[in-house]
């Protein structure tokens, strides 16, 4: 790196606001798959063959019917079909514009050949329930009250279905979020282009308006409240709190302006009244694999970056990016490095001008190991995206005796901790998938098995 600071800045511009107008912003941030119009969705939706033993529904963690739902779009019946997404997803709006539906219900589609494409179920999962949040039009009523309560820790997707669900059955819950807003990373962190609009919180009031749900934000569990506490003055207790915790991965000299935590970042992102006032990069480099690192990557293009690389420390094979997120980060003009694990943050008068990588090798068996070679990459920004962790200790010592499994709650079928009347689930319970419907299965799942055990004490 030169030495001299003129010369620097020239090649270096500074991290700064407005790199392109708030139009053109816009324009890159507009809907990622644009709304199915009626006829479009009629369309659509005579591909479907209907199947007997529908491989998309198996393949849908929620369990929707998704065969009938095409069936009720197919005759008009757009309010009955919502009915038929929601009663098994009450997110199945958000979900339609954020699952993975190309490894899921759309990769199990018997159209998905070679010759041919899948049924576009996403879309039209959209396409059915919109009008439905967006109205807030009524499908559900709420049994008569059992005058149990319930208390839920968490206002993401776990939290917010579990919550419903109760609701739904006559209980009365109260939901406790540290954040100010609910909606959990729905709110805060998926890709402002996939969820435009105030989506997450239409949803967030569509799933309150069942009534018997209060929230309470600001409150944390572990500081402002105990699960011993809750667990006295509740019938129940569901824990859905997230990974509140940041993995640890310190990288020498990180420690300037310029190295940011990509979740943190994209939640300023997410919460921005004009994107163009968000410091941007100009070459930006993220450090990390998976779905974040494409999120930040692709986003930090959209708001102007000149350059963007992603940069991963094992081979292709292993990244936890799908090979299609991968496509996606590449057709947005992001470029992906592998085997390259970082050494060290090269910085100037207190930022960061680049970084340093080893160059790996991956085993027969799938270890690293550093070649010996390095090489630099100048970056004005770079993204921590190496994810989070479920932190337990944030939660106050009487978490502590929840049973962990690798590191986060160990909970079984029905989502139930090892403590008596504490059920858990979404990303901050063992063995799940850390997708937003995993996160709303679990809380369904939970809430039916919560609903049963009270019925019986
Ligand atoms: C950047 C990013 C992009 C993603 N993109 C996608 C995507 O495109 N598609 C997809 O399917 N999935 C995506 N995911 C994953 C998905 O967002 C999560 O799987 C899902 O949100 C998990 O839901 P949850 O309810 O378990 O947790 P969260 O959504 O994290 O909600 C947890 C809630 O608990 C609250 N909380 C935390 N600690 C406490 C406490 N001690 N006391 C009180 N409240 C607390 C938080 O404020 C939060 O509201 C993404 C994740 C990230 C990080
Ligand atoms: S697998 Fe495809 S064609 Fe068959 S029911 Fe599902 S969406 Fe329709």
């Amino acid at each position: 790196m030169s030495n001299s600071k003129d010369e620097t800045n020239k090649r270096r511009p500074a991290k700064r606001t407005g790199r392109l107008s708030e139009e053109q912003i816009e324009k890159n941030f507009s809907d990622m798959h644009p709304p199915l119009t009626p006829s479009q969705a009629y369309i659509e939706a005579c591909r479907c063959y209907f199947c007997f033993d529908a491989p998309c529904t198996t393949a849908c963690p929620t369990d929707i019917d998704i065969p009938e739902f095409i069936k009720r779009i197919q005759c008009g019946n757009r309010k009955g079909s919502a009915r038929k997404i929601l009663e098994q997803n009450i997110m199945g709006g958000m979900c339609a514009r954020v699952c993975p539906t190309e490894e899921l219900c759309e990769e199990a589609c018997v159209r998905n050949t070679h010759e041919d494409k899948p049924v576009a179920i996403g879309l039209l999962q959209r396409y059915a329930t919109d009008d439905v949040i967006e109205a807030k039009v009524p499908l559900f009523d709420r049994k008569p009250s059992t005058g149990k309560k319930i208390a839920v820790v968490g206002a993401g997707p776990a939290g917010l279905s579990c919550a419903h669900r109760l609701a739904m059955l006559g209980n009365e819950i109260t939901v406790f979020d540290r954040s100010e807003k609910s909606g959990g990373l729905n709110e805060y962190g998926i890709a402002a282009y996939k969820v435009l609009g105030d989506i997450a919180q239409k949803e967030v009031e569509y799933i309150l308006d069942i009534g018997g749900i209060e929230i309470k934000h600001g409150v944390q569990l572990g500081a402002d409240l105990t699960l011993d506490q809750l667990r006295n003055d509740f019938d129940a207790v569901f824990i859905g709190v997230g990974l509140p915790g940041v993995n640890p991965f310190e990288i020498p000299g990180e420690a300037v302006d310029g190295v940011v935590d990509a979740v943190h970042y994209i939640a300023d992102l997410r919460q921005a009244v004009r994107k163009s006032d968000l410091p941007v990069g100009d070459k930006v480099v993220v450090i990390g694999g998976g779905m974040t690192a494409i999120d930040i990557g692709v986003q930090s293009r959209k708001l102007g970056a000149s350059e963007v690389t992603i940069v991963y420390r094992r081979d292709q094979a292993n990244m936890k990016a799908s090979e299609y997120e991968q496509h996606f980060a590449q057709i947005n003009d992001v470029k992906l490095r592998f085997c390259s694990s970082p050494k060290q943050i090269l910085s100037e008068d207190g930022r960061v001008t680049g970084i340093e990588f080893d160059v790996t090798e991956i085993d027969a068996d799938g270890k690293s190991t550093k070649t010996g070679k390095t090489y630099r990459l100048e970056a004005d920004v770079v993204f921590k995206a190496i994810g989070q962790t479920f932190a337990a200790e944030q939660l106050g010592d009487s978490a502590r005796e929840l049973s962990l499994e690798g590191g986060r709650i160990a909970v079984d079928e029905e989502r139930k901790t090892s403590l008596d009347n504490v059920w858990a689930g979404g990303d901050c319970v063992a063995g799940g998938d850390d997708l937003t419907v995993c996160a709303v299965q679990d809380g369904k799942l939970a809430a039916r098995s919560i609903h049963r055990y009270l019925q019986s004490s």
